[in-house]
């Protein structure tokens, strides 16, 4: 398998010479030539690391030792069980596939696992080490740390809001111990970490000298990972390869739907791909217009995770529905970049969205409140704020004899206050987490300033 860039400038890749490099340089997004096609009746019945090794064999092939990382990765003692995403049914043609078993309780453990191991495996081969610099507000950054704790040939430096995250999502970073891990608490907001690490990458040659990268959520493997469990859900939710399922995704950067649509790509019958947008509804405002049009402004919600101003893998759909031609992505693109929009409903790429399988929804503060109150009442099921969005969504589209698969994404023990105001109790926390907030924490505390971040990856890489 070779990979390509959307903006279509250089020679195709192979997987491993992608993996460390994130966006291409030409500014576009690595994917396939083409899609595989999957084997449905072969990979039916498949434990998960079997099923993640056959889907991931067919976009990483030139890594003799997957196999290895894959069992790592997806070993039971990391994600709770066997089953790593196992299927609840919430009643006959309703499901909860849960993703949130791994280690911080969130669906993005399932693709960073995965990249800690294949990041180590490369870099071990390179002879060679990396810096990982990232800003989160939550979710990605521990989820970040967790996968690359301990490994040796990579070091982390996490950007975060000082006192601005539930005291459980700073207390799972800043834990941490392992020598590694540099949390850097920083005395601003959200976007002044962003601002951040952008201006560092501004500087290439400090980038070079100090070997910098990312684990954002435009690698590609990140998006392979994610593939696996829409194959998984379906053999769970159906008993033959004929039926189709629609699959309800809680959508924020287009990663983890974008890994539905490859896998409708690769001939999984998924009849619908049904996004969930919260507040932020950039990607709702697509489907329903045509129009893409990048926010100024992000909205803080109670799905905190969704909250977003633009999709940063949209890019790569937007590719296959120019029919791949990567000169009308770049038109697109310098559009988007002069007037902050662009829209193709006038154009023959959108009746190609419509048969891409898509169809979505938004869902606001007083749509989660009451969709965790129902699915309690009715299911005794207790579902965390952004799986919320996505089962509000999912159900406006559900349709008789198609099974909905509604992906959760989080653990509700992650947002307690929202299930408080919408049940009146505290979600139940799983016992390793019990004292969670009380471990001795580790951080550094640092101004918002560029300047303080490179001095301190100087002084410790
Ligand atoms: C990241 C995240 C999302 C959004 O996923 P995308 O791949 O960015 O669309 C939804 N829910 C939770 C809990 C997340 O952490």
């Amino acid at each position: 398998m070779r990979y390509v860039s959307t903006r279509g400038a250089g020679a195709p890749k192979r997987f491993s010479e992608i993996l460390l490099e994130g966006l291409a340089a030409d500014g576009g997004l690595y994917v396939p030539e083409t899609f595989p096609k999957a084997d449905l009746a072969a990979w039916r019945g498949l434990t998960y690391p079997e099923l993640a090794l056959r889907v991931l064999s067919c976009f990483i092939d030139d890594m003799p030792e997957l196999e290895t990382l894959v069992k790592r990765a997806y070993h039971p003692r990391v994600f709770g069980g066997e089953e790593v995403t196992p299927l609840k049914t919430l009643e006959p043609g309703l499901h909860l596939l849960c993703l949130s078993n791994g280690p911080t309780l969130a669906f993005k453990d399932i693709a960073l696992q995965l990249l800690g191991e294949l990041f180590e495996s490369a870099l071990e081969r390179e002879r060679s080490t990396l810096n990982i610099l990232g800003a989160t507000s939550g979710d990605t950054g521990s989820a970040a740390e967790y996968a690359m704790r301990g490994k040796r040939a990579i070091r982390v430096f996490m950007l975060s809001p000082h006192k601005r995250m539930s005291a459980f999502q700073s207390a799972q970073m800043y834990a941490l111990q392992d020598a590694n891990i540099h949390n850097l608490a920083v005395k601003g907001v959200f976007d002044d970490c962003q601002d951040m690490v952008k201006t560092v990458n501004a500087d290439a040659a400090f980038k070079a000298r100090h070997r910098i990268g990312a684990v954002n959520s435009i690698n590609w493997a990140r998006v392979a990972a994610q593939v696996v469990y829409y194959f998984k859900g379906y053999f769970a939710a159906t008993k033959s390869d004929d039926e189709s399922v629609s699959f309800a995704v809680p959508s924020g950067n287009f990663g983890n739907i974008y890994a539905g649509y490859v896998a409708r790509a690769m001939g999984l019958p998924i009849k619908r791909l049904i996004l969930a947008s919260n507040e932020n509804e950039v990607l709702h405002e697509f489907f329903r217009t045509g129009r893409y049009r990048v926010r100024r402004e992000v909205l803080h919600t109670t799905s905190p995770s969704m909250d977003i101003s633009k999709a940063s893998n949209f890019e790569r759909y937007v590719y296959d529905l120019t029919g791949r031609e990567a000169a009308r992505v770049r038109d697109l693109w310098r559009r988007l970049d002069a007037e902050g929009e662009f829209d193709i409903s006038h154009s023959p790429y959108w009746p190609r969205v419509a048969q891409s399988g898509f169809v979505s929804g938004k869902s606001a503060h007083a749509d989660r409140i009451s969709t965790i109150r129902n699915v309690y009442q009715r299911y005794n099921a207790i579902i965390d704020p952004h799986t919320a969005d996505g089962v509000k969504v999912g159900l406006a589209y559900r349709e008789p004899g198609v099974a909905l698969i509604c992906l959760e994404t989080a653990q509700p023990v992650k947002f307690a206050k929202t299930i408080r105001d919408a049940l009146g109790r505290d979600p139940e926390r799983p016992a390793e987490f019990l004292n969670l907030e009380r471990l001795p924490q580790r951080y550094k505390l640092i101004e918002p300033d560029a300047a303080a971040v490179k001095r301190y990856i100087a002084a410790h890489s």
